[in-house]
């Protein structure tokens, strides 16, 4: 769906596909190789692979006796300890067979021996006045006992090209071996915050200025996500300097625009971007918070990489930069760029796509809401696994960041539900769901 300098207000469905198939056509940049400690919320370029047996060996996963479950078939049952194996034991300590009535103290984490077929726990035994145990409980075959190979085989696929590194991930590739990780270059991403009334955070604002939050939101939105935050100088209300800064922007591989991209007289972030030939895929979604979002790319001149000789006259090399033109309102901002921006960001990053998780859990409050708007209500969840509640926060609206930073999740509100009863199963969307 592509649309050329008109109006085009979506429902939230519709504006999400648009950028979910939009995020299809958008490539990361090069690959780089990362220590694996500087690797984490990046996306991998190369494959990470199982470089042996996971576990290497038979490995016992509790401390205690390894047995054969055969000889625990009455107990309680006496058998003689012919050895001890711990973790790191020499491998030949695991060669030596057990034989039927026969045990091998053993510990977490150690080699389980050849001919035992289970690991009987410590509390489950008594010592023997001659220096055997007996057993008081019977053991199945296998039990407390990883088998070689189980979690995953030598040259198994462990994660494949996309995925982003996690803090699991990161043990997962420390496991088989690798200090340094492939990765993506982390897109560039400009954040241009624009309005007359705007003041930077070490600025101290006059009685009708305001601080800009939505630089240092977006930032770190931009960084848990993959990307490399690029902050402008912010842009004031008139098409000059503002043009300037657009240009400015789409120099890098994603462009967010923060603030004027309403319906107001001094809203001109739009019009200017028309300037840049600029195609809008949407210029509003029935949301709340965020709906005069815009989406869409412009052109932008790819800057020669070396100065070239004068008298060479090159064309000018043109490029289409994605760009976001993002609502001011900071609870606006934060829930626009979760709903929209993650995705194509992702996407630069070199992450496969990542749809939206939402959760159900039981309204607290009754809400009452015009229809016609899918909102993301600022709420709380609370409770345990089978029993999460949800309470909306009642806020001044999208500039209410204090209420929002009282949120844990959003409470999905679809377009047609006027009313929503204390009790009822709802949905709601956890922060950063995006992030996996
Ligand atoms: P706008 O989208 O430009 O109409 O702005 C909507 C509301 O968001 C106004 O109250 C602005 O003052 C506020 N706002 C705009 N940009 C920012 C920003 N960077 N930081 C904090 N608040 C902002
Ligand atoms: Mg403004």
């Amino acid at each position: 769906m592509k649309l050329s300098n008109r109006e085009q207000l979506l429902s939230f469905c519709q504006a999400r596909q648009v950028v979910e198939h939009q995020a299809l056509r958008f490539k990361p940049g090069a690959a780089e190789k990362v220590s694996l400690n500087r690797s984490l919320a990046r996306f991998l370029a190369l494959p990470i692979r199982a470089d042996r047996d996971f576990p290497p060996f038979p490995r016992a996963t509790r401390d205690g006796f390894a047995v054969q479950s055969a000889d625990l078939a009455t107990i309680p049952a006496h058998l003689k300890i012919v050895g001890e194996i711990k973790a790191g034991a020499a491998p030949e300590s695991m060669q030596r067979r057990l034989l039927p009535g026969e045990a091998v103290a053993i510990m977490t984490g150690a080699p389980v021996p050849v001919g035992a077929n289970a690991v009987l726990m410590l509390e489950h035994t008594r010592r023997c006045h001659d220096g055997g145990i007996e057993a008081l409980r019977q053991v199945a075959g296998g039990e407390n006992i990883v088998p070689r190979g189980a979690e995953a085989g030598e040259g198994q696929l462990l994660f494949d090209v996309g995925t982003r590194v996690t803090p699991t991930g990161i043990a997962v590739a420390a496991s088989a071996g690798y200090s340094t990780v492939t990765v993506y270059r982390r897109p560039q991403v400009a954040v241009l915050a624009t309005g007359d009334e705007i003041v930077p955070v070490h600025t101290f604002p006059g009685p009708t200025q305001i601080r800009d939050s939505n630089l240092h939101s977006l930032a770190a939105q931009i960084e848990l996500a993959g990307g490399e935050p690029v902050p402008l100088p912010i842009a004031p209300d008139h098409p000059r300097e503002l043009r300037e800064l657009i240009a400015l922007a789409l120099q890098h591989d994603l462009a967010l625009f923060s603030g004027g991209v309403s319906a107001g007289k001094y809203d001109l972030v739009e019009n200017v971007l028309k300037e840049f030939r600029a195609e809008f895929y949407f210029t509003g979604a029935l949301i709340q918070p965020g709906k005069p979002i815009v989406f869409g790319e412009a052109e932008a001149s790819v800057k020669p990489r070396r100065k070239r000789s004068a008298t060479v006259h090159e064309p000018v090399k043109m490029r289409r930069v994605p760009f976001f033109g993002l609502p001011g309102n900071p609870v606006s901002t934060l829930v626009t760029f979760e709903l929209f921006v993650a995705p194509v960001l992702r996407a630069l990053a070199g992450g496969e796509p990542a749809p939206l998780l939402f959760a159900s859990a039981r309204l607290k409050t009754e809400l009452r809401t015009p229809v016609g708007l899918t909102r993301f209500l600022p709420a709380r969840m609370s409770g345990g696994p089978g029993s999460i509640e949800v309470e909306y926060l009642k806020w001044q609206g999208s500039g209410d960041l204090v209420c929002a930073s009282r949120a844990n999740c959003y409470l999905v509100v679809p377009d047609d539900r006027e009313r929503m009863n204390a009790g009822d199963e709802v949905s709601i969307l956890i922060f950063g769901s995006e992030l996996r």
